[in-house]
């Protein structure tokens, strides 16, 4: 089964995408010691796609704005094992200087990419999905992970590394 890692900065939406694809299914916690420590992985579904799901999460969450080492290292972890990478940005918030530095962690890792621009649901959500051709990591896909929008692109994007 493919390997799928959901990245970004905190906040963006990545755990309430992992929700979204693995469901009431297998929301497994993974409690294994060192960069592995506070990841969640699952089985995700989406059309007729099954794949293997890690949502990058961290404690840190609670401090906007940083990247700490920790963070850092599983996410490149997350990349290492991932087929291909799921980078989140916030298309109402738009670029930060925090998405540029996700963004290196992913160019230089060679995975193949799928940028998502969340939150991009309602009035003001495309401005930031713009925004993120900024990031030159291809054409960002709109999607609204909490009100279940552009789940169909998402899959369209996707089905091609899977
Ligand atoms: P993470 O830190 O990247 O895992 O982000 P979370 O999944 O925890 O979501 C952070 C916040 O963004 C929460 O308050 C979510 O309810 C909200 N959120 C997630 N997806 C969307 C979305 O599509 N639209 C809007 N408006 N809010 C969202
Ligand atoms: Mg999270």
């Amino acid at each position: 089964m493919r390997t799928v890692a959901i990245i970004g900065r905190p906040n963006v939406g990545k755990s309430t995408l992992f929700n979204r694809l693995v469901g009431q299914k297998l929301a497994l916690v993974d409690d294994r010691p060192g960069v592995t420590r506070d990841r969640r992985e699952g089985e995700a579904e989406l059309g007729h796609l099954s794949f293997r799901i890690i949502d990058t999460a961290g404690l840190e969450e609670a401090e906007p704005g940083s990247l700490s080492d920790r963070m850092r290292r599983q996410t490149e972890a997350a990349i290492d094992e991932a087929d291909l990478v799921l980078f989140l940005v916030d298309a109402r918030a738009g670029i930060l200087p925090a998405d540029e530095t996700f963004a290196e962690l992913v160019r230089r890792s060679g995975k193949p990419v799928v940028l998502l621009a969340n939150k991009a649901e309602g009035r003001g959500g495309m401005a930031g999905a713009y925004d993120a051709f900024s990031l030159g990591l291809g054409d960002p896909v709109p999607l609204s992970a909490e009100h279940g929008e552009g789940m169909g692109d998402l899959l369209e994007a996707i089905e091609p590394f899977l």
